[in-house]
């Protein structure tokens, strides 16, 4: 997952003030001076860090607040929206259609990553089912045809460019009209980044976009440099049109967090991010998305790794085809008990599942969950048979009537709260489970890439 650091801690943090007792305002304070730490660490500027833990302290006040679950939700909802401010642009892209022409020019340093970019680009809309085709109008890099021509045939994207010509204007005229004229809907032009922010780049890119007229000016800039993405992305903006952006390289760098949030205070949003050297290695960027995995709302990378990893092979068809159903009985739910209680490695596994075990069972408190856990199993005893369906089996357990709950509170010498409170923990649950509904079961040896795909 890319920016692992940053979302440990972040999501650490919060976990930290999920264990604590009471929530007040020192634990409030706690988790926030974390998490500031962590976005700081990241290279996110100082003020959009100290106006996040404002808004927050402002919108959460604790006195307000009723005691209890309500509480840590209102804050880590608050942390998320926060979060989201922060690399929310306001403002969405132009979007390229699918069978109509677009022509999408791609600006940039050198050694951003642009000419690597621009082949990503091209072969994610081709796996779609678009006609891309690449231009090459850098004239000032020598090799810089050969490295887009070496991509293009890779990924068998049709390609233009020239060893003769020296003017990229015309380089790029000709490619968009060839290409223009073979009916592609995505005409791809890579311009020439040089090592800095020099008058004569910004010259060269002025002219190649008045002569082409791109639907879409994308820049590209290396995640590394941090919350200087801001002055970079503003310069960029000054001599052309920049309609969007892609981050790359945030495969390997710390300071990725910095360099989304400065490009979002540009007002200009990051349509992708580059997580690798790979053509395949590159991910739309979506806001919410980004920012539930960010806070450990959905790692489902990890969880893939983990059944992999510690359920014997012969459980994990079994496992993967009632994961796959989406139905979570709450036979299901006693199963997975038993197993966390023997922290048996399907416990472990589901240890691991977002929201699954971490507020059923927070680190520390094992003894008290240990018992909840029991509590709940023997409620569940006590459900009956009629015919051949038990009410374990039910998928829908919300729907049992007072006198049912209260026959199982009776038979398991618990109260209606009780109950009440394990069908609560049921439904929880099960809206968890369900987010694996449609899981495609991998054969052996195709887990890895399973889980990358989950993760995208
Ligand atoms: P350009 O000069 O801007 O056209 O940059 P290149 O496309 O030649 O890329 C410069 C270097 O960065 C190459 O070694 C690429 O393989 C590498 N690169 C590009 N994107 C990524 C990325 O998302 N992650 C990593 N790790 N490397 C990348």
């Amino acid at each position: 997952m890319v920016l692992a650091q940053l979302g440990g801690s972040i999501s650490r943090a919060l976990q930290q003030m999920s264990n604590a007792t009471i929530i007040d305002e020192k634990a409030l304070n706690d988790c926030l001076n974390e998490i500031t730490r962590a976005l700081l660490q990241a290279d996110v500027q100082f003020k959009l860090v100290r106006d996040m833990q404002n808004n927050i302290k402002k919108i959460v006040n604790l006195d307000d607040l009723a005691a209890g679950h309500n509480k840590r939700r209102i804050i880590q909802q608050a942390i998320f929206n926060e979060l989201c401010k922060m690399l929310d642009p306001g403002k969405p892209s132009f979007t390229p259609k699918k069978g109509k022409t677009s022509v999408v020019m791609f600006v940039g340093l050198q050694g951003s990553g642009k000419t690597t970019t621009c082949t990503k680009y091209a072969y994610y809309h081709q796996k779609k089912g678009w006609k891309p085709a690449l231009v090459c109008a850098d004239t000032f890099r020598a090799g810089a045809f050969d490295q887009l021509k070496q991509n293009a045939t890779k990924a068998k994207i049709p390609f233009y460019g020239s060893y003769m010509e020296s003017d990229p204007v015309k380089i790029a005229v000709e490619g968009v009209e060839r290409f223009k004229q073979e009916n592609c809907d995505l005409i791809i032009v890579d311009t020439s980044g040089r090592h800095k922010q020099e008058v004569a780049l910004f010259e060269e890119m002025r002219q190649v976009s008045e002569a082409t007229k791109p639907d879409l000016v994308l820049f590209v800039m290396d995640s590394s440099i941090g919350q200087a993405a801001f002055d970079q992305a503003q310069a960029f903006k000054q001599s052309v049109a920049v309609g969007a952006v892609i981050v790359t390289k945030m495969d390997g760098h710390a300071k990725g967090g910095g360099a989304l949030s400065a490009v979002a205070a540009t007002k200009s949003p990051v349509i992708f991010i580059g997580t690798g050297e790979h053509m395949d290695e590159f991910e739309v960027f979506d806001v919410k998305p980004f920012v539930s995995r960010l806070l450990g709302m959905g790692d489902w990378s990890g969880f893939m790794d983990k059944i992999h990893e510690v359920v014997p092979m012969d459980q994990q068809p079994e496992l993967l085809q009632k994961l796959s159903e989406g139905n979570f009985t709450l036979r299901i739910m006693y199963e997975q008990f038993q197993n966390i209680l023997k922290m048996g490695p399907i416990g472990q596994v589901f240890s691991m599942l977002p929201g699954f075990s971490q507020e059923l069972m927070p680190k520390g408190r094992e003894k008290e969950s240990q018992a909840k856990i029991k509590r709940y199993m023997t409620m569940m005893d006590s459900m009956t048979n009629e015919g051949k369906r038990s009410e374990l089996d039910s998928t829908n357990p919300k729907l049992m009537n007072d006198s049912r709950i209260m026959r199982i509170a009776r038979g398991s010498g618990r109260q209606v709260r009780d109950v009440m409170e394990m069908l609560e923990e049921y439904k929880r649950l099960a809206k968890i489970w369900s987010k694996m509904k449609g899981l495609k079961i991998p054969k052996k040896g195709e887990m890895s890439a399973l889980s990358r795909n989950m993760n995208a």
